[in-house]
Parts: C-alpha cells; structure tokens; sequence
C-alpha cells in the first residue's frame, strides 16, 4: 500500500459492538477528541477515521459506530464485512449488558464475522463509577479467556484507557499475516 498517494501503511476496518448504553459512541469520540470534555455523542454517526502510528507503521484506522441500529435488534452481515477487529462493550454498572454479548457473540458475530483471523476485544466500560459495579473484572478476565480474546476495562469519561486498547487492536491486526493480506 506504499506510494505517494497513500499517507498510510494499512488500512483497518474496526467495530463497535454492545448493547445500546454501554458508551460506544463516547468511546469512539474520547479516542477521536483527545479530550474528555464536552463529549455528545450523535446517533446516525456511522464512522470515524483517526491515522496513528503503531510498530513503526502508519494505520489508517477506520472505526464503525452502530449508529443506534443496536436498538432495533441485531446488526446486518454489511456492517461486519471485512472487519479486522471487533470491540465488544459492556457497562461494568450493568449486568445485563454483559450478560446480553454472549447473545450477540452468538447471533452476530459468529454468524457474520467469517474471517476467524479477526481479532476481537471485550472491553468493561464505565469503571469510573466502581461503586456501581455489577460485573467484577474477574468475570470479564474469564469471559475473555473463554472466548479467546483481549480483555480491557476502560473508562470513556476519564478516557482510562481508550487509547491503549485502541492502539494494543492495532498492534494484534499488525501481527495477523492473514488479515494485512486482504
Ligand atoms: P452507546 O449507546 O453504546 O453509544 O452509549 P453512549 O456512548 O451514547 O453512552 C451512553 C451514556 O453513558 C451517555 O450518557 C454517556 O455519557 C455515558 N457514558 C459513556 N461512557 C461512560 C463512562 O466511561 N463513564 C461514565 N460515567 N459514563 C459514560
Ligand atoms: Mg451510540
């Protein structure tokens, strides 16, 4: 991908997935702003893109929000197709949120994220508010390890963390000879 016309190495397509509530959006905009202040999140923002350099390479990361599609019930194939990374969310406040993404793994992601080289995330989100959890870190550590994956718990509010679990998806794509070739 190397040329005068490309101000990038790779390119990757990355997904926000979770219940509605969770805080994808905010995770999405505390990456994108680099502040942590005055964060709205829209509804019917579909993407954003955000350049960085990760191993040396520069990444052209392009990452979908589901533009409050999830309200309606489970997301179409077009949205997962040629994903190389999947972040699935849940509010460490709320159970069912957590409960609710192995329906999803289930129902979606299994069923429409064909490329088994792609690499996917659960992240814990809002461990600002620790006095309200309902999901120990624990249970997220062992869910990940059950499902083979990364695990991260992050705050978009203070931004603990957004940064490093963006950039960590990155470096995991880098080292999938399978999916740079796509
Ligand atoms: P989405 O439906 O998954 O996109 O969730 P949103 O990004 O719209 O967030 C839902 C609500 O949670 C909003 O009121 C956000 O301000 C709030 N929120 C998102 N992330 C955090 C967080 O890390 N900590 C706290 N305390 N609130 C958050
Ligand atoms: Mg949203």
């Amino acid at each position: 991908m190397k040329g005068k016309s490309c101000s990038y190495d790779y390119s990757f397509k990355i997904l926000l997935i979770g219940d509605s509530g969770v805080g994808k959006s905010t995770i999405l905009l505390s990456f994108i702003s680099n502040s942590a202040h005055g964060l709205s999140p829209t509804i019917g923002v579909d993407f954003k893109v955000k350049t960085l350099n990760v191993g040396g390479k520069r990444l052209k990361l392009t990452i979908w929000d589901t533009a409050g599609q999830e309200r309606f019930g489970i997301l179409t194939s077009s949205y997962y197709r040629g994903a190389h990374g999947i972040i699935l969310v849940y509010d460490v406040t709320q159970r069912e949120s957590f409960l609710n993404l192995t329906d999803i793994w289930a129902k979606e992601v299994e069923l429409y994220s064909t490329n088994p080289e792609c690499i996917k995330f659960l992240v814990g989100n809002k461990v600002d508010r620790d006095t309200e959890r309902a999901v120990s870190r624990e249970e997220g550590m062992a869910l990940a390890w059950e499902r083979k994956c990364s695990f991260f718990e992050c705050s978009a509010k203070t931004r603990h963390n957004v940064q490093q679990c963006f950039i960590e998806l990155a470096r995991k794509i880098l080292e999938a000879p399978a999916l740079l070739e796509k």
